[in-house]
């Protein structure tokens, strides 16, 4: 079974030494009396609740996957994931970051995110029943009545209910426009819910007493398109009464109809939901589902890259242990361990190239997606309103590439470290696979990389005329003028400041093109998302390496190994990764003509 330790002393480097993130959060009065201590024991604890309660059902949970019984059209989770469902609410961590008036502790969002690090590295698909319900409060919180919320937050934050968020149908996925679900309204003012919804997560379990589900559905009179969708509160059993002490009532129309067969997260439940005219209540305003749904969708899409560092975090860590216990062949430049028959392969400097690979991955992912839970709560709680729009711009020009830039570098990591293991990795017994598979599907949900890649140059860059880039830029050019002069910093600022040009350079380019043709914009999405999260990777590792930098000074080199090692990594990003982006711009460049010259029939 593959083993993990919560990486704390790199999650306290992150928080405290790189964004002196309680600073920052303590300029919001509801977390003025936030201190270090605090934040630290809250993030041991849950590394522990990580360790010794999902890690050991991951492997188990992806074996025996989810039951579906059709007598009573339930699902039952694999073994141990109700113990520790229980475990996980009893000792309150459902209500981590929720608000305090329905019953949550009122932490930042930030330590919410750095505790989703530790349950993706160690159960990804355990973790996705009380993540959706997080996404399915907050979206409550944003947009629901106030009685809908005292009816059902305070069930949703102590975790006794579960969310779920249903978009997809069998013929529409990414083009929502085309949904058909039916919502028609009734004399109480409810709304009878008829339709199919496919791969829903968490859609039926035996984890709690009550799911509510969050779909999307057309009143009768709709436009057509995404002008047309409105959102629907459905849940699972008709609640009575009110707030903590609302008991569940009769059964309602929506049930589970079958389980998708699946490559990865087996413990999840990926349901087909049949509403059978299902009693649903409206959240918001007629027609305005989809803007509602983009409060859970956006959440998700940051808990979805977080995903891809969380599985690139546990990866790593067992390729390491097997990279120095595996001995095969001598180092190229002498045997290391002369008195064996062979030395630990982490001397072969390919097996070290995937190793660092994911170590600067999974570090430069903390750094910028820890910085971007901090947004979410500048965002949400900063007094000034000039820091809140900034929180809001930076989240909303980060989301896409938080989502697909962390979950493409977790699948290829993932898989690099399954290279590490050799033909050990491709079996069973080491749990290597499993983190491939499980990987995969990130790259798929809460919109394709492809989409968010659209979604990042189209509305999130050229829509507004590049202002929100720009704002990022303004950051990276203070960083450039405040460091770049300092000799030990030279070997990461000059590579920042080159990649920050070349970024302003192309998205100008992308710019003028897509104003001829908008195939442009299509055919070079993908790889200008991937030039841009180096952009946003490099501001962080220069940012790490500033610190580094510093505490190596201070100590007169070295009483404290980790900012050495710290330097090394960033070096290996600078020299060994970031230069793809040479590539990665070219493809940009070379247009959309040769992707779409080929008529469809000629492939
Ligand atoms: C395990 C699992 C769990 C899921 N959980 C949920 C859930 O909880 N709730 C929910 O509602 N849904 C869920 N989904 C659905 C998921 O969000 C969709 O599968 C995803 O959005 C893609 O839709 P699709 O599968 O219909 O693919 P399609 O939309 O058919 O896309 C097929 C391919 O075409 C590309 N494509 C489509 N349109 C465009 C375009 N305009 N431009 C360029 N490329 C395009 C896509 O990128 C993709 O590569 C889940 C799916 C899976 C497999």
């Amino acid at each position: 079974m593959p083993s993990y330790k919560a990486p704390l002393r790199d999650q306290q480097f992150v928080l405290h030494e790189v964004l002196g993130a309680v600073d920052a959060l303590r300029e919001m009065p509801r977390y003025a009396d936030l201190d270090a201590d605090t934040v630290n024991q809250v993030i041991e604890e849950a590394g522990k609740f990580c360790e010794d309660m999902l890690l050991p059902i991951n492997r188990t949970g992806d074996e025996e996957g989810c039951t579906y019984d059709p007598a009573t059209k339930s699902v039952r989770t694999p073994k141990g994931f109700k113990e520790a469902y229980d475990a996980f609410r009893e000792a309150g961590w459902q209500g981590l970051a929720a608000e305090t008036e329905y019953g949550g502790q009122g932490l930042p969002h930030l330590l919410q995110i750095a505790f989703y690090e530790m349950q993706y590295s160690t159960n990804q698909a355990w973790a996705m029943y009380p993540g959706l319900t997080i996404g399915a409060y907050e979206c409550l919180l944003k947009h629901a009545a106030e009685e809908q919320k005292n009816l059902y937050l305070p069930k949703m934050t102590s975790g006794q209910w579960t969310g779920t968020m249903c978009l997809t149908e069998p013929h529409c996925g990414t083009d929502l426009g085309m949904l058909r679900t039916k919502a028609e309204p009734q004399a109480d003012g409810s709304y009878k819910l008829t339709g199919e919804k496919i791969f829903i997560s968490s859609g039926d379990h035996d984890m709690a007493e009550n799911i509510i589900h969050l779909v999307l559905a057309r009143l009768p009179d709709a436009p057509h398109g995404t002008k047309g969708i409105s959102l629907f509160i459905v849940p699972k059993f008709v609640p009575q009464g009110t707030g903590e002490t609302a008991k569940i009532g009769a059964r309602n129309g929506i049930f589970c109809g079958g389980l998708e067969h699946k490559m990865g997260i087996n413990g999840n439940a990926t349901c087909q939901m049949i509403l059978d005219g299902a009693t649903g209540w409206m959240i918001g305003e007629p027609n305005k589902g989809l803007n509602a749904m983009f409060v859970m969708m956006n959440g998700a899409r940051l808990g979805v890259g977080v995903q891809g560092l969380g599985i690139t975090e546990v990866a790593y860590q067992n390729a390491v242990a097997y990279a120095k216990d595996r001995l095969q062949g001598r180092s190229l430049a002498g045997p290391t361990n002369p008195e064996k028959p062979a030395d630990p392969i982490i001397v072969h400097p390919d097996v070290r190239r995937m190793l660092l690979t994911a170590r600067a991955y999974a570090e430069g992912g903390r750094a910028f997606g820890y910085w971007v839970a901090l947004m979410a709560d500048t965002q949400i709680s900063h007094p000034d309103e000039e820091q809140r729009k900034f929180g809001a711009d930076m989240m909303s020009l980060m989301t896409p590439i938080v989502k697909a830039f962390m979950t493409d570098n977790g699948f290829l990591c993932a898989s690099e470290c399954l290279q590490v293991f050799g033909g050990h990795g491709y079996i069973r017994q080491w749990g290597m696979e499993q983190f491939v598979r499980d990987a995969r599907i990130n790259m798929i949900y809460e919109g394709t990389n492809t989409i968010q890649s659209l979604d990042l140059i189209g509305r999130k860059i050229l829509m507004d005329n590049g202002a929100k880039l720009r704002v990022f830029g303004k950051m990276v050019t203070e960083f450039i003028e405040e460091n770049g002069t300092h000799p030990d910093m030279d070997e990461f600022v000059s590579p920042l400041a080159d990649i920050g040009n070349k970024v302003q350079k192309l998205t100008m380019e992308l710019g003028m093109k897509a104003m001829a043709n908008r195939d442009e914009v299509g055919a070079a999405a993908v790889p200008y998302l991937r030039v841009v999260g180096h952009l946003v990777y490099s501001y962080f590792w220069a940012r790490m390496a500033k610190v580094a930098v510093e505490r190596v000074r201070a100590d007169g080199g070295g009483v404290d190994p980790f900012y050495k090692h710290k330097l090394m990594v960033a070096r290996f990003y600078f020299q060994k990764l970031l230069p793809e982006t040479a590539t990665l711009i070219r493809n940009v460049r070379v247009g959309s003509a040769t992707l779409m010259e080929m008529p469809a029939e000629a492939f």
